[in-house]
């Protein structure tokens, strides 16, 4: 027997536990924050070498790149681990479910990664640790090495589309899978909301795990509103090959 494909959306509810706040999302310090969301948004930052500055000071001052994954990171990739074929879907930067042990390949950032930079010219890219110690050495607005471009943290901005491949993969995905997961995401963000939308058009049985009602509460076949670090693993080991 074929074992069931498990697809987990993962959204910023299950990083909050290892410490980092929801930026992005619909009630996000950064859509609460216009000066803040300046600084993510990809004509502003373009633009503006003052916001590029304030930019790079406050990727140094993030707790992101220190965070820790938590239980819920560490039961999805033991889920894997288990032999239960798993791809993780994330709207999150923070890499997370990498550092818990789940393999780079099987997941799928939507949102790209806080953990390298980019140029915006030849898209060259790096770890961001590389840039941040430059900035740390007295640059404060490092420019490309290989073409002096400017360089942003690999994550999408506002006003930048997402990665084609990468959201041609995450529908495949959710149209293949059996079971669809969406943990910590209001699902009120796109590509997200309709990628669980896509997964219980196509047959999967969908399962929301979020403290908040979600706009797919009443197309899922389970929901749960415990906190995700007791009720995720709870849940994944049910699923365990
Ligand atoms: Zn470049």
């Amino acid at each position: 027997m074929t074992r069931p494909l498990v697809a987990l959306l993962s959204g910023a509810g299950i990083s909050t536990d290892s410490g980092i706040p929801d930026y992005r999302g619909p009630g996000g310090l950064w859509r609460r924050d216009p000066e803040a969301e300046k600084l993510v948004t990809y004509e502003y930052y373009m633009d503006d070498p003052e916001i590029r500055r304030r930019s790079w000071q406050l990727r140094r001052a993030t707790a992101a790149l220190n965070a820790e994954p938590n239980a819920a990171h560490r039961a999805v990739a033991e889920l894997e681990r288990s032999g239960v074929p798993v791809r993780v879907l994330t709207q999150n930067v923070d890499g997370l479910h990498q550092l818990a042990g789940m393999p780079a390949r099987k997941v799928l950032e939507l949102h790209g990664t806080a953990r390298k930079f980019v140029c915006t010219r030849c898209h060259a890219r790096g770890p961001m640790t590389d840039a941040l110690a430059r900035v740390e050495a007295g640059e404060d607005d490092p420019p490309c090495l290989a073409c002096g471009g400017i360089l942003k943290s690999a994550t999408v901005f506002f006003g930048e589309p997402l990665d084609p491949v990468v959201l041609g993969d995450a529908l495949a995905i959710s149209k293949a899978c059996q079971v669809f997961i969406a943990v910590g995401s209001t699902l009120q963000v796109q590509p997200a909301a309709a990628l669980a939308g896509v997964a219980a058009d196509h047959g999967a049985r969908l399962i929301v795990v979020n403290a908040e009602p979600t706009p797919y509460d009443d197309r899922a076949d389970e929901v749960v509103r415990e906190p995700i670090g007791t009720a995720l693993p709870k849940l994944l080991s049910g699923l365990a090959a």
